[in-house]
């Protein structure tokens, strides 16, 4: 058979995760589950494509993620498809779909899809844990969200964090706002930077949020969302400030915080890793969306939620130097010079009773099979010899922690392994 031409690579902006790298990701996610399990939210499932609608009506065809970022396509069947760019439209659009009661409180973890150019910390396909709750308009609820997410990084260990918050106010207030900024806008449209001096009409808001100094500049006597709060708006937001002071979660109100989907109301916030590159620094961001159940054709009911960055997350965790691996979990290792099937068998009991186990395979010397047991990452090698068959024993060899062997009845092995791990452990 000829070589092919050419040998195929993962596509720019995507990367394999292996092991032992994904042993941290199975570790972030599980203690994820954890904190959300515990404060009543249950996993969903959600498909990682929907029709284009759900995004393109959800998030709003002015944003950079429906406007350039989708990955878009139409299927076999000419529907028009697209990978999800983010997980609340699809989960809101779930919502609509079987109306499950209120409040309703959910977690999910994932991959989502935008087309932008790749870079360290930016990719095209990324991953997500987060949580959506819908149905109640308690300013409590929106605490309790954003201290689960500040919960989370804390119990990575991350400590070097900003947490940014600000209110979009509402379908009352925001309006005569929109008018304000608009007049204040107009006449210093020419100051604005190239892309808002054209786009600028299509969502005044979106300067605010503008990181170019000719935006930052223009906009510097801006009028703020914050000073034009209708009184719910005003008395909400007081709650969630007066909530965040009581957890002692330290923020920061940050009146230009716009964020990039259309569908935030009232509360918005967002959390930037000091530890990484101001352009890649956010590790997370969320806010309510009390219209997005509406504009996806459903029942008027309030949402509030999150989406963290799992690859910047993890390096930000490196960057602080914390939430390492997870080590091996794998206790033992068999090493096989008898042949025939006492390993395959030995192997087998220690897994089912409950001892991480692995061996070597296909014969090999001594010498081999104990350089694998040593990178396992093994606390004992179990040798399993011709003389071990006959004497119906097994050498115990330890791997770290000072070497030595001893023989065991066959019977004990794995209490013994038990206990040379328990041993282990607490020195
Ligand atoms: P967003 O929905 O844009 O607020 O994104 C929520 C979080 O997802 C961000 O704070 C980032 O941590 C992460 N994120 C968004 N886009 C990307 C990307 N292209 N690559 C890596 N992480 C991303």
């Amino acid at each position: 058979m000829t070589p092919p031409e050419q040998s195929f690579r993962a596509p720019p902006g995507t990367r394999d995760v292996l092991a032992p790298e994904s042993a941290r990701w199975e570790a972030l996610v599980e203690r994820f589950a954890g904190l959300a399990g515990r404060a009543g939210y249950g996993m969903v499932l959600l498909p990682m494509f929907e029709d284009v609608g759900v995004f393109a009506r959800g998030i709003g065809e002015s944003t950079d993620v429906v406007s350039k970022e989708m990955y878009d396509f139409s299927d076999k069947g000419g529907r028009h498809i697209c990978l999800r760019p983010e997980f609340t439209a699809s989960l809101v659009r779930a919502f609509v779909q079987h109306r499950p009661t209120t409040p309703w409180k959910t977690w999910y973890w994932g991959p989502a899809f935008r087309y932008e150019r790749p870079q360290a910390g930016r990719y095209r396909q990324f991953h997500q844990v987060g949580v959506e709750a819908m149905g109640s308009e308690d300013p409590h609820l929106d605490v309790e969200v954003l201290a689960l997410a500040w919960r989370f990084y804390q119990a990575l260990g991350m400590s070097r964090l900003r947490l940014d918050v600000n209110t979009l106010g509402d379908g009352a207030c925001r309006p005569a706002y929109r008018e304000a900024l608009v007049a204040y806008l107009a006449p210093r449209e020419g100051e604005l930077c190239e892309e808002h001096r054209e786009r600028w009409r299509l969502n005044p808001l979106r300067v605010l949020d503008c990181k170019r100094p000719a935006c930052r500049e223009a906009t510097a006597g801006a009028p703020w969302q914050l000073d034009h709060l209708c009184e719910p708006c005003a008395g909400h937001w007081a709650a969630v400030l007066d909530g965040l002071g009581a957890l002692q979660i330290p923020y920061r109100v940050q009146p230009r915080l716009v964020r990039g989907l259309d569908y935030y109301t009232r509360t918005t916030f967002e959390v930037a890793a000091e530890a990484l590159d101001a352009a890649q620094d956010a590790v997370g961001g969320g806010g309510r969306y009390d219209g997005l159940s509406e504009a996806l054709g459903g029942p008027p009911t309030p949402g509030i939620g999150f989406s963290l960055g799992i690859e910047r997350i993890l390096l930000a965790c490196d960057a602080e130097g914390v939430f390492a691996a997870p080590g091996a979990r794998v206790a033992a290792f068999v090493v096989d010079l008898a042949g025939g099937t006492e390993a395959l068998c030995l192997v087998d009991e220690l897994r089912r009773g409950g001892v991480g186990a692995d061996r070597a395979f296909g014969a090999r010397s001594l010498k081999a099979q104990l350089r694998v047991a040593d990178r396992s990452g093994a606390a004992v090698a179990l040798i399993v010899g011709p003389d071990e068959l006959a004497a119906g024993t097994v050498t115990v060899r330890r791997l770290r922690g000072g070497s030595g062997q001893e023989s065991v009845k066959r019977g004990e092995v794995v209490d013994r392994v038990r206990r040379e791990v328990a041993v282990e452990e607490a020195g």
